[in-house]
């Protein structure tokens, strides 16, 4: 069944249940005149509110007040969120924690982040004190939007600012959830308020407008390019979070159980829909064949089901026009010769057929230069190459303009050392794959995106830094000196 995209009615947003095609809700459509008005509140409660200058263990107290609420809804969110982008619901549910780990940790760093003082080079005490932009837009995708949303809003207001959030026009409900949570929970009206519609028309008014002091967009590089185009136009800062082609690494040493585990969960978790996806399975040539048949055994066992459904490893795409993008992706590869090892198209019969479903896929037999292994396909579609030596893996590994995570299976240390160094990548996990944690930076090399978010950087990527210097001054100030 391919469904149209989503639907704008009038001024009404409607949001389809991947999984079904279903129609699970809709939302009011925000006007240009209404975006203005939106954004002056936010201006008028960033300095009214008494927000911003809320001493720091005060605001920690409202932001772990939000993870409360997020909390007590739980299960409603993760359910909705599964409904509203078809991820699986234990994904969800990991989702919900996220978020909820997300308001604990900014509250804690709110309370204990400390700024310096500064080396004395006169007759003056120098130090730092943080200052919020004002009013930061926070622009998110429709893969996972409830975390998302958390990794921007929580440090946003914890840093003092009031958000405008606009979630994609393909997974619009859980945004208003969280505003309703924080409001709920004393954040004070309008600091953090939600613009819904398409990116191209609300997304960009909202980046343009002159009020808006600071963006932090996560989604493709394509648009992420035009956002810092208009950005550096006003001179605000952005921060970027945006696509990948992760290569993830599998060396003749390694745990080839483990690591044939990992790139399979590394790709097809959330069907590819991911941007630290292990897209590309790079393999040392002289285990290349054995490692892929068990790549491709594994992956041919996932339980492709509902949502919903017991015992689901993947569930569909995100919406139906997305997994038209996700079948152009794989058709290309096929006219530029790649072999098809697995999945090639969507599973048919019964619920599959209401829903935007695509098989687990692997391609090999593919140059490095061509298309498919250059660009995102953001769904569940795996290429595999093989490698000589280091040399040649740092090259191709290296070779595409991504440059957001890697994967590196070995037993030698010295060897993941070396090689997690050599390759330009934000996130490098040695033994492991897509661990993020909120306690730990997170962003992208190259065309993957400039700042990083998560950690205690993830508040100040918020804050703007302010000198201040407080005289000491025995004598009157000379002229000059
Ligand atoms: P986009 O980058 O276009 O969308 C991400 C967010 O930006 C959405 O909220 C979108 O709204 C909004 N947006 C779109 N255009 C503008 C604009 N001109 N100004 C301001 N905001 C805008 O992603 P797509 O959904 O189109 O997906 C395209 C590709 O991007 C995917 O195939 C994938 O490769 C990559 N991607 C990467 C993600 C990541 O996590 N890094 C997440 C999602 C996608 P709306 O959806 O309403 O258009």
């Amino acid at each position: 069944m391919d469904a149209p995209p989503p639907t704008l009615k009038g001024d009404e947003l409607s949001s389809t249940n991947p999984a079904t095609g279903e129609v699970i809700g809709s939302v009011q459509v925000t006007s240009t005149a209404e975006l203005d008005a939106i954004v002056e509140r936010a201006w008028a409660a960033y300095h009214n509110s008494g927000w911003k200058s809320l001493l720091p263990h005060r605001r920690a107290l409202v932001l772990n007040a939000i993870a409360d609420g997020l909390v007590a809804e739980k299960e409603a969110l993760a359910t909705l969120q599964m409904k509203d982008n078809g991820k699986p619901l234990a994904e969800c549910r990991g989702m919900v924690e996220s978020a909820i780990g997300t308001f604990r940790y900014y509250a804690g760093v709110c309370e204990t982040l400390e700024t310096s003082v500064t080396p004395q080079r006169g007759d003056y005490v120098s130090f730092t004190v943080l200052e919020p932009f004002g009013v930061v837009a926070c622009i998110t995708p429709w893969n996972s939007p409830i975390m998302n949303d958390a990794t921007k809003v929580a440090p946003a207001l914890a840093a003092g600012n009031a958000v405008v959030l606009k979630p994609s026009e393909d997974s619009p409900l859980l945004a208003p959830e969280l505003a309703r949570i924080a409001l709920a929970a004393g954040l004070p009206i309008d600091m953090l308020q939600v613009v819904q519609g398409r990116g191209a028309e609300i997304g960009a008014a909202l980046v343009a407008h002159p009020d808006v002091r600071m963006v932090s967009f996560t989604g493709g590089t394509t648009t992420g390019r035009a956002i810092g185009r208009v950005c550096g136009t006003k001179l605000i800062p952005v921060a970027l979070e945006l696509g990948g082609k992760s290569p993830h690494v599998v060396f003749a040493d390694a745990d080839i159980e483990h690591a044939v585990a990992a790139v399979v969960a590394g790709i097809f978790g959330s069907a590819g829909q991911s941007c630290v996806a292990g897209s590309r399975v790079m393999i040392e040539e002289s285990v290349y064949d054995e490692v892929l048949a068990k790549i491709v055994e594994r992956t041919k066992s996932l339980r492709v089901l509902a949502p919903d459904a017991a015992g689901v490893e993947v569930g569909p795409l995100a919406s139906f026009h997305h997994r038209e993008r996700v079948v152009a992706f794989v058709n290309r590869a096929r006219e530029e010769g790649g072999r098809i090892l697995c999945g090639g198209e969507p599973p048919t019969g019964g619920d599959y057929d209401r829903g935007a479903y695509y098989l687990p896929t692997i391609i090999d037999g593919l140059s490095h230069a061509s298309l498919t292994c250059q660009e995102e396909a953001f769904g569940p579609v795996l290429v595999a190459l093989p490698f000589r030596d280091e040399a040649d893996l740092v090259e191709k590994g290296n070779g595409t303009a991504f440059g957001l995570a890697c994967g590196i299976w070995t037993e030698s240390f010295k060897k993941a050392w070396r090689v997690g160094r050599a390759l330009e990548a934000g996130s490098v996990w040695v033994n492991t794959y897509k661990q993020s944690v909120t306690t730990t930076p997170f962003g992208g090399f190259k065309n993957s995106g400039i700042g990083r978010e998560k950690g205690v950087d993830g508040l100040r990527l918020y804050a703007q830094v302010k000198s201040m210097y407080f005289g000491l001054h025995e004598q009157p100030m000379p002229v000059a000196r």
